[in-house]
């Protein structure tokens, strides 16, 4: 059976949700055109997972990195380092000039940061969806609680979300971690659970780190 975008979530759920991780990422590649498949990275501490699948499956295909213009140092290394190991093709994107220029003047990271994501991530990241019909993630269920419900296909704004690893639990992560040797973003050694913009991210555990003691969990791109 091919994938449809009329097909029935539950049905797609359904076919999807028996499969591992890998096999779910194979079937979808199987089953769609890959120009209408947007894969997005922010090569944070869970990241080289989607990323070695997909050196696999599909090498050629287009990785975005949504650049905020706040990324750390040790990501945007740590970006070079998974290209050269697993050869992806990254493309980096990011907000007008005039728009992050904008954010930087008005430090709206403090007293505006769902702006502030908006101009420098979801803004920047709406541009990709042009063509696209579906959009792979690597969110986590057991990352938080807002993650719980979702299920490997959920319907977005305008494309369909796909989350092959929602369902790996954190020893699965550290497995895979090990098993293709994978290397890992160097501010996870210094405590860092999650990684997001230097700005918005503290040490911690999984996201707790995150807009630490703000009103916010999710920088609105996913959820
Ligand atoms: S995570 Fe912080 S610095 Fe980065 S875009 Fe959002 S509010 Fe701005």
């Amino acid at each position: 059976m091919k994938f449809s975008k009329q097909e029935n979530l539950v049905r797609l759920n359904e076919r999807y949700t028996p499969l591992s991780p890998l096999k779910r990422m194979e079937r979808l590649f199987s089953e769609i055109d890959h120009d209408r498949i947007l894969m997005t990275s922010s090569f944070g501490t869970t990241s080289a997972i989607l990323l070695h699948m997909i050196s696999k499956i599909a090498p050629q295909h287009q990785v975005y990195l949504v650049s905020t213009g706040y990324l750390f140092n040790e990501t945007l290394q740590y970006k070079k380092e998974l290209k050269k190991k697993l050869g992806l093709n990254i493309v980096e994107v990011g907000a007008k000039e005039n728009k992050h220029r904008f954010t930087q003047e008005n430090q709206t990271w403090k007293y505006q940061n769902d702006l502030c994501c908006f101009i420098n991530k979801v803004d920047a990241t709406n541009q990709l969806k042009k063509g696209k019909d579906i959009w792979i993630s690597g969110l986590l269920r057991f990352q938080n609680a807002n993650r719980q419900h979702l299920r490997i296909f959920e319907p977005g704004n305008e494309l369909l979300k796909f989350h092959p690893i929602i369902d790996m639990t954190a020893e699965d992560v550290s497995l895979y971690f090990t098993i293709y040797d994978l290397p890992q973003n160097k501010l996870y050694y210094q405590g860092y659970g999650s990684v997001g913009c230097t700005h918005c991210t503290e040490k911690g555990d999984q996201r707790e780190g995150r807009w630490l003691s703000r009103q916010k969990t999710e920088c609105g791109l996913h959820l």
